[in-house]
Order: structure tokens, then sequence, then C-alpha cells
């Protein structure tokens, strides 16, 4: 037991130094240290992850799965050590479930085009909640077009969460899909993926996890959950632009289609017609980001010698400091759950009559970065009834003084906005 406490310890104060890992947080910005606060667009990326990338560059350089030299071969074991580390983080069995792709948003298309082309017909249904992303709609909503299915969406409750009871009426005989975010990026609210899953596979539908926000944060079961198809961001867990994840459960891939053409994912091509080589390769057409795989893997590595459980009680932590000082104000409006069960760091509001692009202006003159607007969840704020929101979301690196400067300098947006 002491040794678990002493362990406890040591991540604690390991995480709370984890801020010198970062190069970019040493520089300045209008004359102050940078408070960044825009995590829910992208990390900002320990210096493990930059020299796992410039190592790769100037040690092994070369294409994957192709040359019989030593650096190819040295190219694919990093490639493919990659794909294993991306498994074992997300608890797939199987590496050979792990597809690597751009990010989130191209995972979604290559599912809204390879699975759907082959597994949904005319008058089918598939089922979108109203706080996705733009990359869990619009994929959607392009292949309903191509095939005639029909969109429908389990609404938001006013405390910004689903109602399972709800999914369980919209759950009707056409229904082929459900497609639904892990953690909405702008409410911040964590829907219960595995209880979710249960209640959609128990009327025979598949579902679709969108992980973008959720996989930096909290820990990822995708066996245990069972879920069909999971997609997330390299980016957006301290890793490289550029790479990002499908999981697919091994019968979901064997239903698809391959995804784009090309180089890598064919067994045999002819004139006329080809034959596919087996999955993942079938969906990693061209050369895939090969350098972003040890940047991805080092990113990885960098959260597990914290702990996804140490991670998360201090996003925990900088919430409920946000949170705390956002309902003393009369004129901020949250947008999201008030209270910290099942919520995680990223924190939406309005600063009442004034407009959310002039409030985030008025704070990067402070060195404040966070983000103002939509954050492509339109069909959201709709349902809100603004049309933008000031968005604040924590990392790893985050401590409660730069949501305490972050406040301070709302005070300058009220004194110029509303003298
Ligand atoms: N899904 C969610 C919930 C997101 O927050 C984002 C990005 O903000 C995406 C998908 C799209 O991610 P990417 O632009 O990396 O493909």
């Amino acid at each position: 037991r002491r040794q678990r406490q002493m362990c406890i310890r040591d991540s604690h104060t390991l995480i709370s130094q984890c801020r010198k890992d970062f190069p970019i947080l040493k520089r300045e910005v209008n004359g102050y240290p940078l408070a960044y606060l825009d995590n829910a667009a992208t990390t900002q990326k320990p210096k493990s992850v930059i020299d796992a990338i410039t190592n790769f560059y100037e040690n092994h350089n070369s294409n994957v799965s192709r040359g019989v030299y030593t650096l190819a071969e040295e190219a694919t074991e990093i490639y493919e050590s990659g794909r294993d580390a991306v498994a074992n983080f997300i608890g797939a069995e199987d590496s050979g479930t792990i597809i690597f792709t751009s990010g989130t948003t191209e995972s979604i298309n290559l599912v809204a085009s390879a699975w759907v082309q082959k597994n949904l017909k005319k008058g089918d249904r598939i089922i979108l909640t109203e706080m996705e992303h733009h990359s869990n709609i619009v994929p959607w909503q392009l292949a309903a077009k191509s095939y005639g299915i029909e969109l429908v969406y389990w609404p938001v409750t006013p405390e910004g969460r689903l109602d399972l009871a709800l999914l369980e009426e919209l759950l009707t005989n056409s229904v082929k899909l459900l497609a639904f975010t892990m953690v909405s990026n702008v409410l911040g609210s964590i829907n219960p993926v595995e209880q979710i899953t249960k209640i959609a596979h128990s009327h025979g539908v598949p579902v679709l996890v969108d992980s973008a926000q959720a996989v930096s944060r909290m820990s990822i079961k995708v066996s245990e959950w069972d879920c069909d198809f999971l997609a997330f961001s390299g980016h957006k867990v301290y890793g490289p632009t550029g790479i990002g994840v499908l999981y697919a459960k091994k019968e979901r891939l064997e239903e698809m289609m391959p995804f784009q053409g090309g180089g890598g994912m064919i067994s045999h091509v002819e004139k006329q017609s080809s034959t596919w080589a087996v999955p993942p390769q079938k969906f990693e057409a061209g050369t895939p980001p090969v350098a972003q795989v040890p940047g991805l893997k080092a990113a990885l590595e960098y959260l597990e010698q914290y702990g996804i459980k140490e991670i998360e009680r201090h996003d925990n932590e900088l919430t409920e400091h946000a949170l705390n000082q956002l309902t003393e104000f009369p004129d901020l409006e949250l947008y999201g759950p008030s209270e910290i069960q099942n919520r995680t760091g990223v924190v939406s509001f309005n600063l009442q009559n004034v407009h959310s692009h002039d409030v985030a202006q008025v704070l990067d003159e402070s060195g404040i970065a966070l983000r103002a607007g939509h954050h492509c969840t339109q069909v959201l704020h709709e349902r809100l009834g603004v049309p933008a929101t000031v968005r604040m979301s924590f990392g790893i690196y985050n401590d409660p003084s730069e949501i305490d400067r972050m406040f301070s300098a709302l005070d300058q947006a009220r004194a110029i906005f509303l003298h």
C-alpha cells in the first residue's frame, strides 16, 4: 500500500513539472507567458515527440513495406511497432484492427464511404447526436445523398447530456448505424460508450465512436466496450498532425470495400481489375504517414508515464477550478454540465452582450490562447441558441493560475466592451 501511495505521489509531482517538456510553452505572447487553453483544437508537443520524428528522418527514413534493404526494414519495423503501441493504448486485442489515416476526419470518411457503400441501402437510417463535430455529420450527409439514407438526430438535453431512454425510441428497425462522440468538443460532457454500445447492439445496430477529444483524457477499451469503430487524431493526444487512427472490429473490416485505390493496398493488379491486400493494408493506400508514427508512439508513451488516472485527476482539478469561478459571474453563461461528474476540461461560455471573437481577441493581448466561434458544431450551437461561444480546453501542462489569468483578463473585456 505504501508503495502505491508513493507511486501516486510521484505521478502528481511528475505532472506538475511536465510544462518544461514542451518547448513552445517557453515562449511569450504579447509580452506575457503563453497560457495555451485551446487543447481541444490541438495539443502542444513534448520534446520526446519532436525528437522521435527528427530521429526517424535523421536515421531511418525510408518508405515502408516495400524495400528489402536495411533502412526500409527499419522503417517498416518502426511503423508496425507504432501500430502495436496504438492497439495497446486503446485496448484493442489485435493490431491488425488499427488503420492509420490522416486524422479523425479521414477515419470517419473512410467508414462513411467504404462501409456504408457495401452495407447500407435506400431507406436505411443512421443516428447521430446533436453534439457532433462537423466531421461526424458531413461525411454521413454525403453518404446519405449518395445512397438515399436518412439521418436521425439524438437530441441533447438542456444539461448538455444524452438521454439513454430516448435512444431506445430512436432505434427502429431501419437504423443501421449509430455514430456519436465520446466527449463533446464544446460541452465537455462524457458519453457512456459502453452503455450506449450495449443498447445499440441489443437492437443489432453497430456503433462508431468519435474519440477525438477522449483519448488524451481518459482510458479507452475498445475490445471491452465492444464498439465497432473508433476514430481519433494524433495531434489531439500530444502527437503530430497528419496522422489519425481508425479502429474497426475484424468482422467490420471484412465487410468494407477499399476506401482509396493505389500502391500498398493491393494483392495483384491487372489491366481491368485488381485484388486487395488484407486489412489493415487494404485501407492504407499510398505512402502512409510514416514519420508521424514514431511521433504518435512517443506521445502515447509520454502519456503512459503519468498514467491515465493521474491525467484524469489533473483534468478534473482544472475543470472544477474553472467551473467554480465561471458560475460566480452572473454575466457569464456556461454551455454544458455545471457539475464535474462525467465531464472533462472543455468549458464553453459567453460573456453577455459581447461577441465571442471580441473576447478571444482581448484575451490574446494577455497571452491567453483560446478558441471562439462555433467549433465546427453548428448543429449544437443551433440547439444552444447562440451562433458562437468562447471555449477553454485544458491539457496536461495547464495549471489553475492560467485559468485565474483568463478570468482576470475577462475583466478587461468587460471594461472595454461594457463600460
Ligand atoms: N471530432 C471531434 C469531437 C473533434 O473535436 C474534432 C476536432 O476538433 C474532430 C472530430 C476532427 O478532428 P481532425 O480535424 O483532427 O480530423
